[in-house]
C-alpha cells in the first residue's frame, strides 16, 4: 500500500508517493504561484495526485496535505492562511470532491508545520513521550507530539511558537503583538539584524560590506561567511541571535519539558556557528537546570531535505 503526501509551500507544491517504510518512491512538484487561488490549487493538487497514482491505482491508501495556516479538522476548512491569502476555504470537502469517490473518506489535511513535525518524528525514529520541533524560516513554526499524538489545541492552532512574545516592549509583529519570538529568532529576523548592523557600521569596516553595495543585498549565506571569517560585527549579530533563540527555547522547555527539541529550517545548516551557545544558555536558564534529565536540543535529521519531511508527514497525518 502507498500513501500520497503533499506539502503546500510558499514557492512549490511538492507531492510524493510514500511506501510503508516511509520512503518517497515518486515525486513531483509544481509552482504555487501558478495555482494560487483556492479553486486552482485544489484542482492542481487533484491532478498531481492522479498523476502520481498512475500504475498504483488500487494501492493508494490515503492522501494527506500539509497546508500553511490553520487547518480546522472538524469542518475541513482552512480558516486562515496568511501566505496564501486564504480565509475560510472549504479545502478538504472540495479536494475530496475533485479526487473522486475512490478516495472518499481517505483524504486528510493538517497545518504544514505540524505535518513536518510528524515526518521528522517518524523518520527520525524518535520514540519519546514529549517531542517538539521548531522550524526557523521566514517565521517560526513547529509541532508538539505527546505520547505519539499531535497536540492540536482546541482551535487546531497549537504550537504557534513564533507568536510567543519574548519582549513586551519589542518590535511590532504581524500578529498584532509586540516582541514575538519569530521577529527575533527566525531566519528572516537574522538577516534583518545583520542588515541593521551594517547600517550602524560607520565607516564601513565590516566584511558584511565586502560583496554588497547596500544592506538589502545581504543574504544569509554572505552573513554566515562573514561570521566564519571572524568579522566582529557579524559575530556580534550572531551572538545576539543565539541569545534570542535560547530565550524562546527556554520558554518551551519550561512549559513542556520535552525530551527533545529538534531545530529545522535552512539556517540550521550553519548551526555550528550558534548551536553550542544556544544550548549553554538554555541549560543555564531553564527552571529544571538541576534536574537529572535535561531536554536535548538537536538538529533535524531531515531525510534528504526538509521538503521530504513535509511530504512524508503529510502522507501519514491520518494516523495522528
Ligand atoms: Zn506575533
Amino acid at each position: 500500500m502507498y500513501r500520497i503526501g503533499i506539502d503546500v509551500g510558499g514557492t512549490n507544491i511538492a507531492a510524493g508517493v510514500v511506501n510503508e517504510r516511509y520512503n518517497i518512491i515518486k515525486k513531483k512538484s509544481i509552482k504555487t504561484a501558478e495555482n494560487s487561488s483556492p479553486e486552482a490549487m485544489i484542482k492542481a493538487i487533484a491532478e498531481l495526485v492522479k498523476e502520481l497514482a498512475i500504475g498504483l491505482d488500487d494501492e493508494i491508501e490515503s492522501v494527506g496535505v500539509g497546508v500553511p495556516g490553520t487547518a480546522e479538522l472538524d469542518t475541513g476548512k482552512i480558516l486562515y492562511a496568511n501566505n496564501l491569502g486564504f480565509e475560510d476555504v472549504p479545502f478538504l470537502p472540495e479536494l475530496e470532491k475533485a479526487l473522486g469517490k475512490d478516495l472518499s473518506g481517505k483524504v486528510f489535511f493538517e497545518n504544514d508545520a505540524n505535518a513536518a513535525a510528524i515526518g521528522e518524528y517518524i523518520t527520525g525514529g524518535y520514540n519519546e513521550p514529549v517531542f517538539v520541533m521548531v522550524t526557523l524560516g521566514t517565521g517560526i513554526g513547529g509541532g508538539i507530539i505527546i505520547n505519539g499524538k499531535l497536540l492540536r489545541g482546541c482551535n487546531y492552532a497549537a504550537a504557534e511558537f513564533g507568536h510567543m512574545s519574548i519582549n513586551i516592549d519589542g518590535c511590532d509583529c504581524n500578529c498584532g503583538r509586540k516582541g514575538c519570538f519569530e521577529d527575533y529568532a527566525s531566519a528572516s529576523a537574522l538577516v534583518l539584524q545583520a542588515r541593521a548592523a551594517m547600517e550602524n557600521d560607520k565607516p564601513k569596516q565590516s566584511m558584511l560590506w565586502e560583496r554588497v553595495e547596500t544592506p538589502d543585498q545581504l543574504d544569509g549565506e554572505l552573513f554566515f561567511e562573514a561570521v566564519r571569517k571572524g568579522d566582529k560585527t557579524a559575530k556580534e549579530v550572531m551572538n545576539t541571535f543565539s541569545e534570542y533563540l535560547a530565550e524562546g527555547l527556554t520558554n518551551l522547555v519550561n512549559i513542556l519539558q520535552p525530551n527533545v527539541i529538534v531545530l529545522s529550517g535552512g539556517i540550521t545548516r550553519a548551526a555550528d556557528l550558534y548551536l553550542d551557545k544556544v544550548k549553554e544558555k538554555v541549560a543555564r536558564d531553564v527552571y529544571s537546570r538541576s534536574s537529572r534529565i535535561n531536554t536535548r536540543i538537536e538538529l533535524s535529521k531531515g531525510v534528504s531535505d526538509s521538503g521530504d519531511v513535509g511530504i512524508i508527514g503529510a502522507a501519514i497525518i491520518g494516523d495522528f
